[in-house]
């Protein structure tokens, strides 16, 4: 945004540019065929009524503000002979430089995504699907060629005009609009006139207040605030009292039999501005001592904020129909925070505060019950639809894990609804897993630590691969924390490969006589013990290794580490040093294998290259588990000493 003028008074009209992809938005509501233009007064509602509960939440705060927070209602007024559709609410209002910034960006999560399916939309000529994204404010540009807004912050002795044919600038300047709020003037597009491209302007006549009553209606019914509608030129009777178009019927009120899906939908649009449908809708009344209401959606696609510290929660409390808060974080679990919603209670005091809220009893009650319905309502989804599972689990399976560790109570129930990648390039759940354990099996194998892919080409695998026993590859940072915190599903302990002391049955995969007698031979070569003797003078991880010896594990690696006591992959040690706590001294065991090629030569050596035989052996260890090798010019230094031999 630039200012052509630099008038630091802001008396006289100054010209603005729109950030540039508001340009692009707008462009795309102009020239595009919207299939759906009837949302642009449902956008433009919304955006009414959220000013109204920031008006009426700000004044219980601040006395000075109540006089502006009487009688909030929203009016529609048309008047066809001049073309005008009007929208005026008495809201929180904008001041002049929130007209400017947030009338002339776009602040919306994944802004850049969100222009991209728009111009694919546009120019793949589906023009059914722009109609799925809701545009806000821009959307008034898909029914008008100009769009004037006058707007008061409550309190304030100013008022702005913000004022845009559309064509990539805006112009301010000071107003005289009576009392606080916003007025949009929508001077409409004519119907037999063409846009730019030729293409038709938006054949319907939302001229008369008929055809308005009926978008009103359809999109905006439970806005829990009066939408009048006015038609300028048409004499009300002195008996004619305005009733308020909306019926202001929560919808989570109603009995869900009563409420089709599009309402639903149309709600979920609403508190999420959302462009997309909800993945999931819960609908929940509960009765007895604490009664409440709540209507809560599991969005299709993750918001941005969700890794952030300070990311929204999204769900929204009213009591007794009465909004009173947005973000309430102790309504539901940390790790649910991708749930948007309405939580509506009939017993808390209207008065209650976000302190007060933390330490109720209610409000502990009503998330513990909320908190069983979205995990039953995810249950019911994996049986059901395993397609929208695996997309919900794609998008949010990473924070209920979260749920693992926060969450005791319904640790078991987050664990069955776990999806996770196993060695046989499947994505199985816990419970499929225990189902196909061996005979003799003694836990629930697992390899942690780096990605997906790279675990899955582990040498900690050969053993368990060579005896057809399935591991759980647990790629993302927090599986290490949840297995951990876990320890056991069911009866079955979590067992991690890069444990130093696992005992697998041999079965099948018994040692061949070759192989036994290559172990024989290194084994009276004392290679184990001449190894770890030349690695008191490495330094690095040689440090850390408390023991060399032969491997059964190993198939077609070299060498890897496992390790004593409770295995910690080197990853989450370097988040912990990272985070500068302190980590139990690291016993790891260098695990050798005696039947592959380079230890067999090690056989041969007469004992003056051990040093660099550890290095190399050390090296290869560390690469196959992602961690970096501590010396890397030294390591290749190494490498082609000994190939050259
Ligand atoms: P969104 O509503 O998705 O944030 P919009 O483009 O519709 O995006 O609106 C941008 C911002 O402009 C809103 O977040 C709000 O702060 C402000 N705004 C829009 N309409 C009004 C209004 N009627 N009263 C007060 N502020 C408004």
């Amino acid at each position: 945004m630039s200012e052509s003028e630099t008038n630091t008074t802001h008396t006289s009209k100054q010209k603005h540019e729109f950030q540039s992809e508001a340009k692009q938005v707008l462009e795309l509501m102009i020239h595009s065929v919207y299939s759906n233009p009837d949302i642009f007064l449902r956008e433009l509602i919304s955006n009414a009524s959220d000013a109204l509960d920031k008006l009426r939440i700000e004044s219980l705060s601040d006395d000075t503000l109540s006089d502006c927070a009487r009688d909030p209602k929203i009016t529609v007024t048309v008047d066809p002979k001049e073309r005008i559709v009007t929208i005026r609410d008495n809201g929180i209002g904008m001041s002049r430089d929130e007209l400017v910034s947030y009338l002339g960006t776009i602040a919306r999560s994944g802004t850049g995504e969100f222009v991209r399916a728009m111009q694919e939309a546009a120019t793949s000529g589906r023009s059914d699907l722009i109609g799925q994204f809701g545009v806000g404010f821009y959307s008034s540009f898909i029914v008008a060629d100009r769009v004037a807004v006058e707007s008061r912050h409550a309190g304030s002795d100013e008022s702005w005009l913000w004022d845009s044919t559309g064509d990539g600038t805006f112009t301010i300047e000071p107003a005289d609009l009576e009392g606080n709020g916003t007025e949009i003037t929508l001077y409409m597009k004519d119907k037999a006139e063409k846009d730019a491209d030729g293409d038709d302007a938006p054949t319907k006549d939302y001229l008369s207040s008929w055809a308005l009553r009926g978008i009103i209606k359809q999109y905006s019914d439970f806005v829990s605030y009066p939408i009048y509608l006015e038609e300028t030129g048409k004499e009300k009777k002195d008996d004619e009292k305005s009733e308020p178009v909306n019926s202001m019927k929560a919808i989570w009120i109603r009995p869900e039999a009563e409420v089709s899906d599009d309402e639903y939908k149309e709600f979920y649009r609403h508190i999420t501005h959302d462009w997309e449908d909800p993945l999931e809708r819960i609908a929940y009344r509960a009765e007895g001592t604490n009664e409440f209401h709540a209507l809560l959606y599991i969005p299709s696609h993750p918001p941005f904020d969700l890794f952030y510290r300070e990311g929204k929660h999204g769900i929204q409390l009213y009591i007794r129909r009465v909004f009173i808060m947005s973000d309430c974080r102790d309504l539901i679990p940390e790790y649910m925070r991708f749930v948007r919603g309405v939580v509506d209670s009939e017993d808390l005091p209207l008065n209650v505060s976000r302190e007060i809220l933390q330490e109720d009893r209610q409000t502990a009650m009503i998330k513990r019950s909320l908190t069983r319905k979205v995990l039953d309502a995810l249950k019911k989804m994996k049986t059901d639809d395993a397609e929208a599972y695996k997309k919900f689990w794609g998008m949010f399976g990473i924070v209920l894990k979260e749920g693992i560790v926060q969450d005791s109570r319904n640790r078991e129930t987050i664990l069955k609804l776990c999806l996770v990648e196993n060695s046989r390039g499947e994505t199985t759940t816990l419970e499929e897993y225990v189902a196909r354990m061996k005979d003799g099996q003694k836990g629930i194998y697992y390899i942690a630590g780096g990605d997906v892919e790279a675990l899955r080409n582990s040498p900690k695998l050969e053993a368990f691969r060579k005896r057809d026993i399935e591991v759980l590859l647990l790629g993302d940072p927090v599986d290490e924390f949840w297995v951990t915190a876990a320890g056991k599903f069911g009866d079955h302990a979590f067992v991690s490969v890069a444990s130093a002391d696992i005992d697998l049955p041999d079965g099948d995969a018994e040692a061949t006589d070759e192989e036994r007698a290559s172990a024989k031979k290194l084994e009276d070569a004392g290679i184990a013990a001449r190894l770890k003797e030349a690695m008191a003078n490495l330094g690095g991880v040689a440090k850390s290794v408390e023991e060399v010896r032969l491997s059964t594990r190993l198939v077609d690696s070299p060498a890897t580490f496992v390790q004593k006591g409770d295995p910690i992959t080197p990853q989450m040690r370097a988040m912990f040093k990272a985070m500068g706590q302190e980590m139990p001294e690291e016993k790891r065991v260098l695990e050798i294998n005696p039947s592959h090629p380079l230890v067999k030569r090690i056989a041969d050596d007469a004992g003056d290259n051990y040093a660099d035989w550890a290095t190399l052996l050390l090296g290869v260890a560390q690469i196959a588990d992602g961690e970096p090798i501590d010396n890397p010019a030294a390591f290749t230094k190494t490498l082609g000493k000994m190939l050259e031999k």
